[in-house]
């Protein structure tokens, strides 16, 4: 434990660069280049880049996923790596570059990208979302390498872009496309969602699903309803007839806490006619599915087909229905090294109580699950991420990267 506590004064010890990094990225707003103004993560790299080449990382890489719409041309990865004793194996921290937009600036008290610190706090668009978790990761390896200490295996950070958005200039090309980068028995940790209490180890997420269904029947006048049919009338007995699905899926896993099972929700609704005195022919809604990963997306959407079916049939209309989100997601083992590591740790850091959960879906780690990572999400937040004056502590920040530095010391 003398090897931790090293580690931990030195990090005690940085609360001047913590401030100084994140007022750095702050002000470089990585915001989609897909969205209007959005300039990308580019020049939020360039300061990373500059910091971590500072450092003694054995190894500094950058994937550059093209990308016509951003400034530069591109969506800067960033892959650094401190070797281990065993270099067959790596403990990855990956966070995400990308920001979302500051919202009603009316209602920040600051400026977003210009950081202001009170006491424990920095506040500032993406401090916490997911500048603290970055922030965190970077900090083990600053006390590894200062300290002259090699963990059991590698440790490396893995910066990726667009989180925000879907990941298609992110973790997901990485995957695809430069899986070899990650060796076998790889585990990587996920600092990008947490509570307060810092007591939520998540290991697991639902499918989501999420549905468009159009249903086309035939307009007419709304005194004459014989020379037409109601696409209202039978969309709304399809909505009724989808809650089947609740009993058609029953279980529960306690993994997943208040919403242990699978949930089928109406959502969004589509106008359809302006007027009081016409019968629609079209009317389309939309289905939020988050299903338990004990079912698979076909399954439910099979059950679906034949629901759909027997409306079609009954009011003689046609239903289609266009998948928007069909995204699968693999638990990790909750009796695996790294969830046992990272809640020991929580513990040893925080003296809390820390489980292993599931949540409604679906993060990021789901690409690393899903690709046959262990994968765990953990970090203590104040849960400011993404609303006016998002903040985050900067004992939070300390404490995750003392969470960390235990696992990096004990996996192995
Ligand atoms: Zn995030």
């Amino acid at each position: 434990m003398t090897l931790a506590k090293d580690l931990f004064k030195k990090i005690d010890g940085y609360r001047d660069f913590i401030i100084d990094l994140q007022t750095q990225m702050t002000a470089c707003p990585a915001i989609t280049p897909h969205e209007e103004g959005g300039l990308g993560e580019s020049a939020k790299a360039e300061v990373l880049l500059k910091a971590l080449k500072a450092m003694k990382f054995d190894e500094i890489k950058v994937i550059d996923i093209k990308d016509p719409k951003s400034p530069t041309g591109v969506r800067p990865n960033i892959i650094a790596k401190y070797y281990g004793e065993n270099r067959q194996k790596t403990l990855w921290v990956m966070a995400h570059m990308d920001i979302v937009p500051p919202g009603d600036l009316s209602l920040w008290k600051t400026d977003p990208y210009k950081v202001v610190v009170k006491g424990d706090k920095i506040y500032g668009r993406g401090v916490e979302d997911n500048q603290q978790g970055l922030v965190s990761g970077l900090l083990v390896a600053k006390a590894m390498m200062e300290s002259g200490v090699r963990p059991p295996v590698n440790y490396a950070l893995l910066l990726i872009s667009d989180e925000e958005t879907g990941s298609q200039y992110g973790i997901a090309p990485i995957m695809k496309k430069y899986g070899k980068l990650f060796g076998k028995e790889d585990t990587f940790l996920v600092p990008d969602s947490g509570n307060p209490a810092g007591d939520m180890v998540e290991i697991a997420e639902k499918n989501m699903l999420w549905l468009k269904i159009t249903t086309t029947g035939k307009q007419t006048h709304a005194s004459t309803p014989n020379n037409g049919n109601n696409a209202f009338v039978a969309s709304s007995h399809l909505i009724v007839a989808l809650r089947e699905l609740y009993k058609k899926f029953p279980k529960k896993d306690r993994l997943f806490g208040d919403v242990p099972y699978s949930v089928f929700e109406p959502t969004k609704k589509e106008a359809n006619v302006p007027n009081v005195n016409t019968i629609p022919g079209s009317d389309v809604f939309y289905l939020d599915s988050r299903v338990l990963p004990c079912y698979t997306n076909e399954e439910v959407l099979k059950e679906i087909g034949k629901i759909v079916k027997t409306i079609e049939k009954k009011f003689k209309v046609s239903i289609k229905v266009d998948v928007l989100i069909n995204e699968k997601s693999k638990p990790t083992d909750k009796k695996s090294d790294i969830v046992k590591l990272v809640a020991q740790s929580v513990k040893a850091v925080y003296r809390n109580n820390p489980s292993a959960q599931g949540v409604g879906g679906g993060t990021v780690a789901s690409f690393l699950r899903n690709a046959g990572y262990p994968a765990v999400v953990y970090s203590k937040l104040d849960e400011t991420m993404h609303q006016p004056n998002e903040n985050s502590s900067i004992k939070n920040t300390m404490g995750d990267a003392k969470v960390f530095t235990l696992v990096a010391l004990n996996l192995k």
